[in-house]
């Protein structure tokens, strides 16, 4: 892991402000971007490549979100101080460390174990020592922990699963990339038992939401 410094911390100032420039508004999303060192999250030889707003390859043919994404999802999501946030697909735990700066209580479930243990190890390294990580399948949600006050599925599949939907409280958002090859960035706000307000917010292009849990560690 290389050291955070003055140049790294350079570049993510220049990240945050490509981010605003690009809408994102939210001051404690562009903060928690600025105090999360993104290079860690990468392999070693990376780091300049970290505060480029583009997705990046991290194995087992997965990807850390693009910055942008990250914040813009973030944003949907509304996350408030002490939220219970429900995560599926930890990948690089990224984005499970923002949630956890912003201060929300963060469950991230992960399918591939190879990837799980690696983060793991970043994330305990990091400090994030509140982060719940949970090695199985997201389309199980965690019944034993919800409802979660915020989900957030940082996989695409083409449909919402109607497990997650029950595990969200009432007045709960799920911020969700809904559609086969390309999806499109679905916000729920769970209104009352019966009745969900649905908005949608342009294209994006995820990893696949998979079933099952892989535990081929290689
Ligand atoms: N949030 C991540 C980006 C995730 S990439 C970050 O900040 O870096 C999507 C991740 O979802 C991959 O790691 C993939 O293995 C995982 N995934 C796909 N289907 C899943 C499922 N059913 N349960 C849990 N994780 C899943």
């Amino acid at each position: 892991m290389l050291k955070d410094n003055y140049k790294l911390k350079g570049l993510r100032k220049q990240l945050v402000n490509d981010l605003r420039a690009k809408g994102i508004s939210n001051e404690k999303i562009l903060d928690a971007i600025y105090n999360v060192p993104r290079h860690y999250f990468l392999e070693a030889g990376f780091s300049e490549w970290a505060y480029k707003d583009v997705p990046f390859a991290i194995g087992e043919e997965q990807t850390i979100s693009q910055p942008y994404t990250v914040a813009f999802m973030t944003q949907l999501l509304d996350v408030q101080s002490g939220d219970k946030v429900l995560e599926i697909g930890t990948g690089s735990g990224y984005q499970a460390c923002i949630l956890s700066f912003l201060g929300a209580k963060v469950y991230t479930i992960e399918r591939q174990e190879a990837l799980f243990s690696k983060t793991a190890s970043i994330i305990s390294a990091l400090g994030f020592a509140t982060i719940k990580m949970i090695l199985g399948d997201g389309y199980q949600g965690i019944s034993a922990i919800a409802p979660f006050d915020k989900i957030i599925v940082t996989a695409g599949a083409p449909s919402i699963p109607k497990n997650l939907l029950d595990q969200l409280k009432i007045g709960g958002i799920m911020v969700m990339p809904v559609g086969e090859d390309i999806q499109e960035m679905i916000k729920i706000t769970k209104v009352d038992v019966k009745t969900l307000k649905k908005e949608s917010f342009g294209e994006f292009r995820f990893v696949p939401f998979l079933p099952g849990v892989n535990r081929n560690m290689k």
